[in-house]
């Protein structure tokens, strides 16, 4: 059988292309992408012709049995996404899902994604994080979400549209608290990249200040701080004792 490679593309700077992608994207079959004619204009910048075929939110399903049947036919196929890595909060888990159950080997061909470029540079803890993908547009669902993240002892990380980012962090600054951590990468690797790093009141009058928000963001979260751990019994007793014993 063939083998699937889920290649990561730039997230808006075509400079990050490893050459590994170049290459691979060059010798399969055909490269699965979700806008063809958005991909097309990367693989012109590095000389790739390979053949192009949509797959998308609504192909998903009906076009992984197509390339499953190719795959199995001795193909290689790379799968890519308009940008960053595919199945990151992008199309990708049904075809290879599908080629897991099918015994057709997937390949990683590692390179960006907004989540860990976001959080490489963002100064928060980062020995565990939780990756949301975006978060939902209705105001309800969102602050049900951030309220699930109050209390969490990792790094949040999430996508938001850029039209709702003051919405989203007057609803951090609400349920979260004025003071809690927040990082937010825009326009990563492009010409108008900027990372804030500070509070959520912080943050929100910042953004407030702006004339219009635009481009791509990634939100972070910073851990909620440990609770003071509780006394035990016997160091309530002594802390009574000694408290008594000195008044
Ligand atoms: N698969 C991609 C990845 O690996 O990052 C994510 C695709 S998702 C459909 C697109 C979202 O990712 C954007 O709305 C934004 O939240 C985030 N994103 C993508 N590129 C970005 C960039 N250059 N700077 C900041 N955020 C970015």
């Amino acid at each position: 059988t063939g083998i699937l490679y889920v290649v990561a593309t730039p997230i808006g700077n075509l400079e990050d292309m490893t050459y590994r992608a170049v290459r691979v994207l060059g010798e399969v079959a055909l490269i699965a992408a979700e806008d063809t004619r958005h991909s097309r204009k990367l693989l012109n910048h590095y000389g790739i012709s390979t053949r192009l075929i949509s797959y998308h939110d609504h192909n998903e399903k009906g076009r992984s049995e197509q390339l499953l049947v190719r795959l199995q036919g001795g193909e290689n196929i790379a799968l890519i996404s308009d940008a960053g890595t595919p199945c990151i909060a992008d199309p990708g888990y049904q075809l290879v899902q599908r080629c897991h159950h099918e015994d057709v080997p997937v390949v990683a061909i590692p390179g960006p994604s907004a989540v860990i470029a976001g959080l490489s540079i963002a100064g928060l803890p980062t020995e565990g994080f939780r990756f949301l993908g975006f978060l939902p547009a209705k105001t309800q669902a969102r602050r049900t979400m951030l309220q699930r993240c109050r209390d969490e002892t990792a790094t949040q990380v999430m996508y938001e549209a850029p039209h709702r980012l003051l919405a989203t962090l007057a609803d951090i600054v609400d349920i979260c608290g004025s003071d809690c951590r927040v990082a937010i990468a825009r326009e990563l690797t492009k010409r108008h990249e900027e990372l804030f790093a500070g509070m959520a009141a912080e943050a929100l009058s910042s953004f407030s200040e702006r004339d219009s928000i635009k481009g791509e963001l990634v939100i972070m979260l910073g851990p909620a701080p440990p609770l003071a751990p509780a006394m035990t019994i016997s160091e309530q007793l002594l802390h009574l004792r000694q408290t008594t014993r000195l008044s």
